[in-house]
């Protein structure tokens, strides 16, 4: 179909546009739609799709004003649609308004920019344009006054307002305007540092700043590393009572002891733990595995293999390494091209009783707990593994700098249980794996997929409301890691990455509570 064949896929958070969708999509629309135009043959398409898909990451919040489209002009059954919005060059981007008539062709962006800051800027200058009506999600964008905050509290039920000081050209204010608009509890506005009264009252003299400001006249400076877009949403979106709309409060550990039936573990938010490996360990070799009776074929190579990474390079205690060993020799000398569930497992539970050597029965979860039985778990195991993995084979010195993450892409496309988590790591692995040569570009190349899934997930069902995805190592974990180019958009400083994982992951900074 031409959604498989076109530059975009369902997992880039871009709304795919067919002749069946498009009109419930583009009219009557409640947020303003900007859709991109393309033909899958035209190079600059392709050169610029993954711009476009960057974009959708990085305005993913603002969704609900403003969402983004594609379509495909090059797959014949779309050419009528495309026809019909008059468009003759690709890419064509055009922006339509909320409650866009039937009729509406959009405006088209000319000459736009082919970076992610550029077209950000573009799309708030169009939303700017929307005469009534507005689009009911997206909140004020123009420059507040001290007329305006002087009866905030009084017409607003919230409890706090941020005022973010910044020149007329500056776009961070409705940046983070729109960054926090499904955040409940809190609102943002931009002040322009000629706003003479309230520059002088707060004593603001730095360009961009940000203030909370409370009933009565009280206010206090965010505290921030950086004064940029990126570090303001970040810590406005964690003040206390700031809620994601439509997410329960969170509530405080104490109570959540009643949601789930074991009682709640203390733990370390900033560590990893020993008692999430091994269960992770226990679920996936004796529980996800246990669904296949018979392994045979690519199924039986990947399990070989994932045997064979745990065996090498699993952080763990010397009797679980001793079995993890004793089931690697004995898979490698399984040479029937099928094996059976319960072989492996009398394995696994050592049944022959060879000394020193043992997986623990069952799961005791710490760091990977959840707020409700449903949530973080067996999933969070998985990606701690597997970071954990690339970490120890970066140390360890393997040969092979794609031998981990093979094993871990084949584990995950046999054997995974969640089916669309794993078609989506496939699609990445697909795209992209390929270009890891190093053993430290395996440990950033799943650091980075993995805050892609971060930012796919957050706000989604799924997403526990005490542990929300963030991009990952937050700037309290990392703050260097956390940085700005020259223009204030956010970048990774890459020399300070690596080593925050080599050390968060390493073998002597696993915290060993609640084992046996
Ligand atoms: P997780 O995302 O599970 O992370 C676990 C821990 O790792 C975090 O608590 C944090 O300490 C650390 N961490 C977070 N980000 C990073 C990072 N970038 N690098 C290193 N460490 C980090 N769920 C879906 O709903 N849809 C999907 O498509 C989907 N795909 C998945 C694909 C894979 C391969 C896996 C393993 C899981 C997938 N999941 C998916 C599940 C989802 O990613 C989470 O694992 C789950 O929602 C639990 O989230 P969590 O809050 O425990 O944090």
């Amino acid at each position: 179909s031409s959604a498989e064949a076109g530059l975009y896929t369902a997992s880039d958070q871009i709304v795919l546009l067919t002749p069946e969708n498009v009109e419930s999509i583009l009219v009557n629309s409640t947020a303003a739609m900007v859709v991109e135009f393309y033909a899958s043959w035209c190079g600059h398409c392709i050169a610029f799709s993954p711009v476009y898909v960057s974009l959708a990451r990085d305005i993913k919040e603002w969704k609900p004003a403003v969402n983004l489209a594609a379509i495909d002009c090059a797959a014949e059954e779309n050419r009528r649609v495309c026809t019909g919005y008059k468009i003759r060059g690709y890419p064509t981007i055009k922006f339509f308004h909320a409650y866009s008539k039937a009729d509406s062709t959009g405006q088209a962006f000319k000459d736009f920019s082919r970076n992610v800051r550029g077209l950000r800027h573009r799309i708030i200058d169009k939303l700017e344009t929307h005469v009534e009506p507005w689009p009911p999600a997206c909140p004020p964008l123009e420059p507040t006054s001290q007329a305006e905050i002087d009866n905030f509290f009084e017409t607003n039920n919230i409890q706090h307002l941020a005022l973010i000081f910044e020149e007329a050209t500056s776009y961070i204010g409705r940046e983070v305007t729109l960054d926090l608009l499904q955040f409940e509890n809190i609102a943002v506005r931009r002040v322009l540092n000629t706003e003479e009264s309230l520059v002088t009252k707060l004593g603001v003299t730095e360009f961009p700043s940000c203030y909370l400001y409370y009933p009565g006249g009280n206010f206090t400076r965010l505290r921030v590393n950086i004064e940029a877009r990126t570090f303001y949403s970040y810590a406005l979106q964690r003040l206390p009572g700031v809620v994601r709309s439509g997410k329960p409060p969170p509530v405080s550990l104490h109570i959540l002891t009643n949601n789930t039936d074991e009682p709640w573990r203390q733990f370390n938010k900033s560590r990893v733990y020993m008692a999430d490996l091994e269960s992770t360990l226990h679920y996936s070799l004796r529980v996800e595995l246990a669904a296949h009776t018979v392994i045979k074929g690519d199924a039986l190579t990947s399990l070989k293999n994932y045997i064979s990474v745990l065996a090498k390079y699993f952080p763990g205690r010397p009797v679980v390494m001793n079995l993890l060993r004793y089931a690697d020799s004995w898979l490698q000398k399984q040479t029937a091209d099928q094996i059976s569930y319960e072989a492996f497992r009398d394995i696994l539970d050592n049944k022959a009783q060879i000394p020193d050597a043992a997986l623990p029965e069952g799961v005791r979860w710490v760091g990977c707990q959840g707020s409700q039985p449903h949530l973080r778990r067996y999933p969070c195991g998985v990606w701690t593994v597997f970071h954990a993995l690339t970490v120890q084979a970066n140390s360890g010195g393997s040969s092979a700098p794609r031998e981990v993450l093979g094993a871990m892409r084949s584990y995950v496309h046999n054997f995974f249980g969640c089916r669309a988590c794993a078609e989506h790591f496939e699609n990445m692995a697909r795209e992209s794996v390929a270009e890891v040569d190093t053993l430290s570009s395996a440990v950033l190349w799943l650091w980075s997929r993995h805050n892609r899934v971060n930012n796919r997930l957050a706000g989604a069902l799924s997403e526990d409301p005490l542990f929300p995805k963030i991009q990952w190592p937050s700037p309290e974990m990392c703050p260097a890691c956390h940085t700005v180019k020259d223009n204030g958009e956010h970048r990774w400083n890459m020399p300070q990455v690596l080593p925050f994982l080599m050390s968060h992951f390493s073998s002597s900074s696993i915290l060993t509570d609640y084992l046996d």
